[in-house]
């Protein structure tokens, strides 16, 4: 028989690609699904995007890039940064990869070994913890508070000295939390002692807040900028997901173990989808802002639809595309509940113990899909939970 390594089992995964997969199937067999359940905008890429693609793959651009990026497409990254948050950044700190995640997991590899702990919030995103427990180090996870954002004393009074890494996510993934400004002043006032923790902030729902509310991006904090490493990329932002671009912001020693890291798993993204990167940050912003008004129109009319339907109750997220509503009213646990809805009523959702052990006895449905596709899944949530009792 063929021998894994040990390694292997530490690894963990993301179950909406499994929600995914069981929706597709149930599709495949005839059955009519809403899918809720993955995290990607129903937006095609805006148009001069795809073009600007297409363009610099007829024009030739086949061929290896630098392997933290071309250097226009990290010039563009710095540029937009300081449109978007005043904050300066120095071009030969960014380093492009192939999406959102590459930077977690490299952020985990760099800081992460046996005897090192690294903190992460749960309800998270599931690849924290995946990637913290395959580097070998301890995954300690801290609560988020009641709004979904994270409270610097959760995250300060689980600090020992064998912590190497913080990991921060506002707007949040699973629960549109949105940390306030002065949470983000306490923990790195905090972490002023600490001159030893990195501190991984992911901003990839940067451009996604809601009521006029602005981002708090960690790059406008100076005190800790030699050991901050900050996550974005094109996915959500722009309809991306499928191009597989991102970046991160690294601090000065990073920079080298960092490209060492892409030089071994990837050489560098394709260079096609670097030049449509550059047409999305350079380019009209009009599609970004017309998906954000069509979001917020969604948001009022899932948050609106759940707490009308018994059992559930549902807070109104700051920012992402994510509504989070408690189920405990409903009897089910998470699992239970998930399941039932997709396969009793072709809905597909995931259950909140997949973003950690504190989700239990929520859910957690993506909103980046149609209003009627929406009113459609909430007529059939309201009966499959009402057929129950
Ligand atoms: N970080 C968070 C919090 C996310 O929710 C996601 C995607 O769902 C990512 C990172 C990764 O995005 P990408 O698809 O660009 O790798």
């Amino acid at each position: 028989a063929l021998k894994f390594a040990e390694s292997l089992s530490r690894l963990g995964t993301e179950s909406a690609f499994d929600v995914l997969a069981r929706a597709a199937r149930l599709s495949q067999a005839g059955i009519d699904i809403v899918n809720l359940g993955i995290g990607q905008p129903d937006f095609r890429t805006p148009e001069h995007i795809v073009e600007a693609g297409v363009r610099a793959l007829r024009d030739g651009a086949h061929g290896y890039t630098p392997a933290n990026g071309l250097p226009a497409l990290r010039e563009a990254v710095a540029a937009d940064l300081h449109r978007r948050h005043g904050a300066e950044v120095d071009p030969g700190h960014v380093v492009i990869v192939p999406g959102g995640k590459p930077t977690m997991f490299f952020a985990m590899l760099i800081f992460g070994e046996p005897g090192a702990e690294i903190l992460y919030p749960d309800p998270g995103f599931p690849i924290y913890g995946s990637a913290i427990r395959y580097s070998g180090a301890t995954a300690v996870p801290y609560p988020l508070n009641a709004a979904g954002g994270m409270s610097a004393d959760d995250v300060l009074s689980r600090l020992t000295p064998r912590t190497r890494l913080v990991v921060v996510n506002s707007p949040g993934n699973p629960t549109g939390g949105v940390t306030p400004a002065a949470e983000i002043d306490r923990l790195v006032a905090g972490l002023a002692g600490r001159p030893d923790v990195a501190i991984l902030s992911d901003e990839i729902y940067s451009r996604m807040l809601y009521d006029g509310q602005a981002h708090v991006s960690l790059l406008n904090y100076p005190e800790i900028r030699d050991r901050l490493i900050v996550l974005d990329g094109w996915s959500k932002t722009y309809a991306m997901t499928g191009w597989r671009l991102g970046f991160g912001i690294w601090p000065a020693p990073c920079l080298e173990p960092v490209t060492r890291l892409c030089i071994n798993d990837h050489s560098c993204v394709n260079a096609a989808t670097q030049a449509a990167g550059i047409a999305a940050l350079e380019g009209p912003q009009d599609a970004v802002d017309a998906m954000m008004r069509a979001f917020a129109a969604r948001r009022r009319l899932i948050v609106d639809g759940l707490n009308a339907i018994p059992g559930l109750r549902c807070a109104e997220p700051g920012g992402a595309f994510y509504a989070f509503p408690d189920i405990t009213g409903t009897g089910l646990s998470s699992r239970d509940c998930q399941d039932l809805l997709l396969d009793g009523a072709g809905v597909a959702t995931v259950a909140g113990t997949s973003f950690g052990a504190r989700g239990e006895g929520f859910l957690r449905l993506s909103y980046a899909a149609s209003e009627g596709a929406i009113e459609d899944a909430l007529e059939r949530i309201a009966r499959a939970l009402a057929g129950r009792g």
